[in-house]
């Protein structure tokens, strides 16, 4: 199988694709503004960002859908602004595959190919190619309603790949798909991205997908990039609220809490400001904060020993028990802070209960509570 995307991929031509200060605005709606980034030849990106943000909108403009209020778009250092969406090498998946239902998967695969007039021979040998190694060579004949649905979204990726474009567009290629199939259709992704190394732009809301799949994520919110790096950097150093509460399931607590002294006060509990995030915010008395920690850094037993541990008493409401682990979900008593946390799977504490937890308090994040912006670390 790897053999044969060698082959494939030694012809194809990959491309960079750079996006300066693009605005797209319709009508009073500013669909995207200002969204400057440049992914590399072969790279695997992400845009993700919750529903509205605009990233279907980024795509159209890339693949000449749609085109900008302002700003440029440059494939392989090429303005294409002006260039029409046939020209511009770009494939696109949808969410919805778009399979021409009336044509046979060796018919759908070819269709592109023949629009383009390419010789019958080279259509057969890219066709077999792809289906072979897409698993698909079983299912040539048949009618895209007699596939399951990764069927026809492998038939849909495979239209794609024989075109040989430079650039990849894939919007919500998954959501289609049922649980299990959406998990082991991603891992073929990434197998195939990691074969035939075409510069791919990947669009989700699902930050599972995100984290998982992308070299870089663009995190977008209402329009504008919030962040763009490597997932695990993202993860780890979110320029903001937003970005900090979008990755990660479930996802970052987030707890209003005031200065006193050294101490942060969260509702009514005291927490000692560890030295160096002390000297880093220097915080002055009353100042407020919002303080953020994952739930994978809260602890359900007060055993921990160590110099820079919270403790926070919660009341449980609801237990959700996951097999390895439970989840749960609690608040701050007499407030409507929540904080989650993952608790052991042999826990035994019922809603209602109050109980003890300890948070690792050098793995607190803190953010100004107007701008949203990071201040800790
Ligand atoms: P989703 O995840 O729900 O598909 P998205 O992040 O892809 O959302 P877009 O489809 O790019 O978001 O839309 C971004 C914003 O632009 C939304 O507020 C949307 O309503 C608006 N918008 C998109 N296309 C148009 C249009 N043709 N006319 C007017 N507004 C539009």
């Amino acid at each position: 199988m790897s053999l044969s995307y060698r082959v494939l991929r030694q012809k194809l031509l990959m491309a960079k694709v750079r996006l300066e200060a693009v605005t797209r605005r319709f009508e009073n709606v500013t669909a995207i503004e200002d969204i400057t980034f440049e992914v590399p030849d072969g790279e695997f990106w992400v845009l993700v960002g919750p529903s509205g943000c605009g990233k279907s909108t980024i795509m159209r403009t890339i693949a000449g859908l749609e085109s900008v209020s302002s700003g440029k778009i440059y494939l392989d250092d090429i303005l294409v602004n002006e260039i029409p969406a046939r020209q511009r090498d770009v494939a696109m998946v949808f969410q919805n595959y778009a399979l021409y239902p009336h044509m046979t998967v060796a018919e759908n695969l070819a269709f592109g190919l023949q629009m383009r007039k390419i010789d019958k021979e080279t259509i057969a040998k890219r066709i077999e190619i792809v289906a072979r190694s897409l698993d698909i060579a079983h299912l040539l004949n048949r009618k895209p309603k007699q596939l399951s649905g990764g069927q026809q979204q492998r038939v849909a990726l495979g239209r794609a790949i024989a075109r040989q474009p430079k650039v990849f567009l894939l919007d919500e290629p998954l959501s289609n798909l049922d649980a299990q199939l959406r998990d082991d259709t991603r891992a073929e992704l990434k197998r195939l991205h990691a074969q035939v190394g075409i510069t791919t732009i990947y669009v989700t809301h699902d930050q599972v997908e995100a984290m998982t799949l992308g070299d870089r994520l663009v995190v977008l919110e209402r329009g504008r990039i919030q962040q763009v790096g490597r997932p695990q950097d993202v993860y780890a150093y979110p320029a903001n609220l937003m970005v900090a509460t979008f990755l990660g399931s479930p996802p970052m607590n987030i707890l209003p809490a005031s200065c006193i002294n050294d101490k942060f006060m969260v509702c009514d509990n005291l927490l000692p400001i560890p030295e160096e995030m002390y000297k880093k915010i220097q915080p002055s008395a009353g100042e407020g904060f919002n303080l953020g920690i994952r739930p994978e850094n809260i602890w359900a037993r007060s055993s921990e020993s160590g110099e820079n541990l919270g403790k926070l008493s919660i009341e449980v409401e609801l237990v959700e028990p996951l097999g390895r682990e439970t989840l749960v979900r609690g608040k701050l008593p007499n407030s409507e802070v929540r904080v989650n946390f993952i608790a052991p799977a042999s826990w035994q504490e019922s809603p209602g209960s109050h109980v003890a937890i300890q948070l690792d308090l050098d793995k607190l994040f803190v953010f100004d509570p107007s701008s949203g912006k990071t201040v800790y670390p």
